[in-house]
């Protein structure tokens, strides 16, 4: 692994665990408004991200290097609406699948094939993550105003396993 490949991975440990601490922020935040199944949705989401970032972590130490731990940002704690909520959490995944794209060109630059390799999985997977955040997005939108709409999505979101 060549020094901006080294890098950028740590970088990306850093970037999924502010997406755990992000997250884990709008379930608190969601869990305020009585919203229980959005935030029960939104913690599950933050653990899902804390594994991603160890996963990155696990594979830095397969190639034979200490992964550097840097500082994470502290998130926002509050939003307007739900909705506010799932557009943040798009906009931030955009932002994610950005941070991937590049790391494969630099690994591709490098002909890092085993890096390569390892981001195939992160590059599918953001697709997935695009969709469902995009998904609650239109839903919410759809419902506008209706409070009873937003309980119902609540009730639904809580579903998640
Ligand atoms: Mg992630």
């Amino acid at each position: 692994m060549n020094d901006q490949i080294f890098r950028a991975f740590n970088d990306q440990i850093r970037e999924e665990f502010h997406s755990a601490w992000l997250y884990l922020s709008m379930s608190t935040w969601l869990e305020n408004q009585n919203l229980q199944g959005f935030a029960h949705w939104m913690k599950v989401q933050a653990t899902e991200e804390a594994k991603h970032a160890m996963k990155i972590l696990e594979f830095v130490q397969d190639r034979g290097h200490q992964p550097l731990l840097q500082g994470i940002a502290e998130p926002p704690h509050q939003w307007k609406s739900a909705l506010e909520v799932f557009e943040a959490a798009l906009a931030h995944e955009k932002h994610i699948t950005a941070c991937f794209q590049k790391m494969m060109d630099q690994a591709h630059e490098a002909k890092d094939y085993a890096a390569i390799a390892f981001l195939n999985w992160f590059i599918t997977e953001q697709v997935e993550e695009e969709k469902t955040t995009d998904e609650w997005v239109q839903k919410l939108r759809m419902v506008g105003e209706s409070k009873g709409g937003l309980l119902q999505l609540d009730h639904q979101a809580a579903k998640r396993g």
